[in-house]
């Protein structure tokens, strides 16, 4: 029996909140808050005859310290799970050690004002010392780690799927599988088709800002940063097929390399068809891409922000995407002396994830561990005061309630590797 507040009502949230209310021995009580009361409550009237938890809804501007810290007062949560942006992953933490409530996201903290000169400031410092120029970094909420010690409270970061599930992954053959990792390679491949010229299957903002920027990879204990998409490799995936996939930055690769011994290489590639990449490269030689506002007919827009509005909202994808995911993660390394390798992945088929949640399976795969690691941590296995990403728990509690959530997942000795 737990209670949560939920922040945030959008594509992942949507499929996490109907997690939860399937999962209501756990997820006795809940709360949706978030922008757009409307929606919350849209939710609410939706689930409400399907499920014993109980739902209540609020409004908040989680930009707002004090008035998420009156409105988790109010409510008295067991944690509170962060499924707005990344941009408000620092204001929600302050409340949440402010009320000593455990905190549990799936995205690390990025600006949203690149052009501010302190936060500049700092961000120049990192890509010189670190060598990564990604908007996004750890080392925003890794710095909380003494203070939610001393508070007694969890902060679990980046429960999605990639961060989140592939991280898990990694603890799992680690603690399984391998006595040294040497190399791990993610792949994150979406075969789904929605029909539209061109559509972001998450918050649009984010995901452009994170596809457009340069790829980088871990290897032999730094940073190799190369401009955007100029490494592909194509891979045949089950039950998918044969695609192209580009080398990315991500999240994850800043925690693994940090939290698996003696690990050599991390790389991170997703799928892109042809007609997406085009359409991209357009949209940012015109400038629709900037986050630096412009002056339009005596009115302040962000651009990226203005694209957002045009481009079909991630949440009304799923009636039409067909197709399947296939994410996981391939190992290399050492076990009793000899090499092995190993291919874990998960395949989600976006209609299936239709017919249950009404979601595309990109919200599914997030929302779905989302409400699982914070599972984890109101439980108890994941319940550990500081700031801790999923690959630092023992993971086969959060592997086994994939298996039983929605999630299920292969191990594959000897995969084709990615040269
Ligand atoms: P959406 O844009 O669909 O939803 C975001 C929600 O947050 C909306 O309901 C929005 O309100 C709300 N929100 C935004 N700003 C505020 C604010 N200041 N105060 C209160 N509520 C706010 O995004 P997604 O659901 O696609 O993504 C959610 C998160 O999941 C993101 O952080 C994203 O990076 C992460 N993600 C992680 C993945 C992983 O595998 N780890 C994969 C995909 C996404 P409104 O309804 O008014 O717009």
């Amino acid at each position: 029996m737990s209670k949560v507040m939920i922040i945030g009502c959008g594509g992942v949230a949507s499929v996490a909140i109907h997690k939860c209310c399937q999962n209501s021995e756990v997820f006795s009580e809940i709360m949706i808050a978030s922008r757009t009361l409307s929606k919350c409550d849209a939710l609410k009237e939706k689930l409400a005859p399907t499920t014993k938890t109980i739902i209540t809804t609020a409004k908040v501007d989680a930009d707002c310290t004090e008035e998420l810290i009156a409105l988790i007062k109010q409510y008295q949560p067991d944690a509170v799970l962060n499924l707005a942006l990344p941009y408000q992953d620092l204001t929600i933490m302050d409340a949440c050690l402010a009320c000593k409530v455990p905190y549990i996201d799936t995205a690390n903290y990025e600006a949203e004002n690149t052009d501010d000169p302190a936060w500049r400031a700092i961000y120049e410092k990192r890509c010189e010392e670190l060598g990564f120029s990604a908007y996004f970094d750890y080392s925003w909420q890794w710095a909380y780690m003494d203070r939610f010690k001393q508070a007694g409270i969890t902060g679990l970061l980046g429960t999605g799927f990639d961060p989140g599930v592939t991280s898990v992954f990694a603890a799992y053959a680690q603690k399984h599988y391998f006595d040294e990792i040497h190399t791990i390679d993610i792949l994150d491949c979406n075969g789904g088709d929605h029909g539209y010229p061109f559509a972001t299957n998450f918050n649009p903002e984010i995901n452009l800002r994170e596809v457009s920027a340069p790829g980088s990879y871990w290897e032999n204990g730094h940073w190799v940063e190369i401009p955007p998409m100029s490494i592909k490799r194509e891979y045949n995936f089950d039950e998918v097929g044969e695609k192209d996939m580009y080398l990315l930055h991500h999240e994850e690769i800043e925690a693994l390399a940090k939290n698996i011994p003696g690990v050599k290489r991390i790389r991170f590639f997703m799928t892109f068809g042809q007609s997406y990449l085009t359409h991209m490269k357009c949209l940012e030689n015109v400038g629709l891409l900037s986050t630096t506002p412009i002056t339009f007919n005596g009115q302040q827009i962000v651009p990226i922000q203005f694209l957002k509005e045009l481009l079909p909202d991630p949440s009304t994808l799923g009636p039409r995407t067909v197709g399947k995911t296939n994410i996981g993660c391939i190992f290399t390394g050492i076990k009793d002396g000899k090499e092995r390798s190993i291919y874990i992945y998960n395949v989600c088929d976006h209609q299936e994830c239709y017919r249950e949640v009404e979601s595309q399976a990109i919200s599914y795969t997030t929302g779905v561990p989302a409400m699982i690691g914070t599972m984890m941590v109101v439980n108890g296995p994941w319940n550990k005061p500081g700031v801790y990403t999923t690959d630092e728990f023992d993971p086969d509690p959060y592997m086994e309630a994939l298996n039983k959530w929605g999630l299920p997942w292969k191990v594959v000795e000897n995969p084709v590797l990615v040269d």
